[in-house]
Parts: C-alpha cells; structure tokens; sequence
C-alpha cells in the first residue's frame, strides 16, 4: 500500500495551511517530498508522528522559497540528531542541479561551521536528471514538468505521478498521461481566476486540469498547492467544478490528512 500523509497544501503565500509538501510511505520506504517555506515543517512532522530520524530520503522539486527553505530546516535537524547519535545512517538528498546547489549553499551560509562540516558526513546529494534513479528499491522515473519559470523536477513511480507545484499542462501531458493517480498543483478554481490570478504565477486552475487529465486518461487527480480561503470547503468546490469533465475521484487535501492509493 502507499500512503501519502500530505503535511502542508497551500501554495506560497499560505493563511490557513502549510506550503505543499508530503510523505510518501511505500513498504520500505519513506520518501518525504519538499519542506515547505520554513522551520514550521518541524513542527508539521512532529504532528504527523514523522520523526526526522526515519527520513533517509528526502526529493525537493525545485528552488523556490516555498519548497526549499523548510528542507534547510530539515537538513539541520537531521545533522543535530546525527550529531547527538539518534540518528543512523545518511539522509539521501535528491533534486536537479540547482536544488543540491541550492539547499547546500544555504546550509554553508547559514549553519554552524561545525553543523555543516558534520553534515558532509551526513548529507548524500544525488543529482536527479531525466530517468530512472532507484530509490529503496522503487524505480522512480524522473523529468522535466515544463514549469516557464524554474527548472522543476516530477516523477513517476508506480501508478503514480507527481508534477510538484506546476499543474497538469500541454507540456508536461505526455510525461503523465495514464496514470493511476496525479499530485499537481491547482492554484484555484476556473470560477474564481479573477480573484487569485493564476495565470499570471504561471499556474492554472481545477477545470484546465480537469480537461487535461480527460485528455490524459488519468485515473484520479490529487490537487494541492492551493489557496486557502476556503478551506473548509475547498474540496467540495474544486470537486464540483471538475465534475462533468473528469470522470475519476477529485481529492483535495487539507494539511495532515493521509490518503491510501
Ligand atoms: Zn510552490
């Protein structure tokens, strides 16, 4: 069974939730998915019973703020516990190029000159370009989402497939079409683009991705990397704008909620 327990889903500038990011346990592995914005994503595990020393294996999508400063935080953590002897073994760190340049110049610009000295020993960055890398034993099958304006990494692995925060796209359909399951970002829904402007932050909306994933024969859309003004209601709404056009589950997840695919 996989489990996805999705510890933030907001977008950027988050009010009501974390920034999207989330675990994913597959028998043997846990592969935790981005860190959010800050410090609060320890805070986050903490709640989700995620304890730092089960992560070996951690994938950040891409460089922006949203993503990646909570996998500083992450990193210094894990160097901390490593340091104290709770920790066993090396955290694996996986991304493009830009990402291991990122994550390892902010850690060297902003730890301890011992903490990061300590974390070269503890630190493994493995470069993700096109194609298969292993990861405790799954095939993950990474690439290109298309993104206009970051280099950004997805993957497959299984039945599913992941976008980071770019939504379903004619750029990115090919890299994911018959898919079980899509995580992507849905920035908010079609009815509601002139309030959150979507486009205009290279995002899209719940019905374009709706058509697309018609169009993709994917089975069933987790949307994510939202806004939050309504979040009690968001995932009725968002169901109900890609009724009609998509015939398979619309699943919008609220911070700490765990989902079985
Ligand atoms: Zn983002």
């Amino acid at each position: 069974m996989t489990t996805i327990t999705f510890l933030g889903t907001g977008a950027a500038m988050p009010a009501r939730s974390y920034n999207a990011c989330f675990a994913l346990d597959m028998p043997g592995l846990r592969l935790l998915v981005d860190a959010g914005g800050g410090n609060e994503i320890l805070r986050y595990l903490d709640r989700a019973d995620i304890a730092t020393e089960s992560i070996h294996d951690f994938f950040i999508t891409h460089t922006h703020t949203d993503h990646i400063l909570g996998a500083v935080w992450v990193v210094r953590k894990i160097i901390a516990n490593a340091m104290s002897g709770s920790y066993a073994g090396q955290l694996n760190v996986y991304g493009n190029a830009d990402v291991i340049a990122a994550v390892d110049t902010i850690c060297r610009l902003t730890f301890l000159k011992s903490y990061y000295d300590y974390g070269r020993k503890t630190i493994n960055y493995v470069e993700t370009g096109e194609g298969v890398t292993d990861i405790g034993g799954y095939s993950f099958d990474f690439f290109d989402v298309g993104s206009e304006n970051v280099k950004q990494t997805g993957f497959r692995v299984g039945s599913l497939a992941f976008l980071g925060d770019e939504g379903l796209t004619e750029r990115n359909l090919d890299k994911v079409s018959g898919s079980a399951w899509l995580i992507c970002g849905a920035f908010c829904r079609y009815a509601d683009r002139e309030i959150f402007k979507p486009y205009e932050k290279h995002h899209n909306t719940v019905l374009d991705i709706a058509r697309l994933a018609t169009d993709g024969n994917i089975g069933n859309l987790i949307l994510f990397h939202s806004e939050d003004r309504d979040i009690d209601n968001r995932q009725k709404l968002y169901a109900d704008e890609g009724a009609g056009i998509f015939g398979g589950r619309i699943i919008v997840p609220r911070d700490l909620e765990t989902i079985n695919i």
